[in-house]
């Protein structure tokens, strides 16, 4: 069920939240604040991270600033990159639980036919990409627009370029997901992320993760709340409404922070 207004959501167990433009800017860490968010809430409940970013970016993205943080708090949190095709937990050190990965002749398959499907709907490389253009992450293959590591390499200034792209070119993007999906039926297609389509195996989205969620952490619908930035038609968290989990849809992180603030209070 959607949750709109805070004050009618009941008590959860487990906090289950989208990465980018929900924890932190797009591509870039938590800020301190939402760090120090993160470690009170897993002081008081379990925590699930589910997002596109292969498992390197969690690192970065979350477990840097989260850096230091007792053990006990550390093993409150699941990490599940790439879509959840893969689980890590903390057990002395990060812990690989499964990988589901895409076999290697279907990789090269998709990476082919992002560069047909370029070609066949007239799109144009930006002239300048920062790191891979089209990623193998094992279980999943990603194109990014600017590439992998705009952020990383300018900053501030790459979320900038990365909202420009999205605002000018969600229509192409769309369509070039939309071809690549038909060229690949076997396959699962998403236009994830601001400038990112991402392929994995078949049935793989967010309502897949929360399944994984499930299973492994042994908690109930009922204890379970997610937050995510885009929960709509068309939106990378929009799968988790079929799950019939409670959801909070925010804007960005400083609507999430005032969500962790109340569960905080609730937990009290
Ligand atoms: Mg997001």
């Amino acid at each position: 069920m959607k949750i709109t207004d805070l004050t009618k959501l009941k008590p959860k167990k487990l906090v289950v939240f989208d990465l980018d433009g929900t924890l932190a800017l797009t591509k870039a860490v938590m800020d301190p604040e939402m760090a120090d968010l993160m470690k009170q809430l897993l002081g008081r409940m379990r925590v699930a991270v589910i997002g596109g970013g292969k498992y390197g970016l969690f690192k970065e993205q979350l477990l840097g600033p989260l850096r230091g943080a007792p053990t006990a708090l550390l093993k409150n949190l699941s990490l599940f990159p790439t879509t959840s095709t893969r689980f890590y937990r903390y057990d002395r050190g990060w812990k690989k639980v499964y990988a589901h990965e895409l076999p290697k002749a279907d990789r090269a398959k998709i990476k082919k036919a992002f560069y047909q499907v370029f070609d066949e709907v007239g799109y144009r490389q930006p002239e300048k990409i920062y790191g891979r253009l089209i990623e193998d992450r094992g279980t999943q293959v990603t194109w990014s627009a600017l590439g992998q590591d705009v952020v990383k390499t300018l900053g501030k200034k790459g979320v900038g370029l990365k909202e420009e792209w999205k605002r000018k070119y969600t229509p192409m993007k769309l369509k070039i997901a939309k071809a690549l999906a038909k060229k690949l039926p076997t396959l699962e297609v998403r236009a994830a992320g601001h400038t990112s389509v991402d392929v994995t195996k078949k049935g793989i989205d967010k309502a897949y993760g929360m399944k994984q969620i499930e299973k492994y952490l042994r908690a109930a619908r009922k204890d379970i709340v997610f937050i995510g930035d885009a929960i709509f038609p068309g939106g990378n968290d929009y799968a988790i409404v079929k799950t019939g989990v409670d959801y909070i849809p925010v804007n960005g992180p400083e609507e999430t922070k005032r969500a962790i603030q109340f569960l905080l209070q609730q937990a009290d």
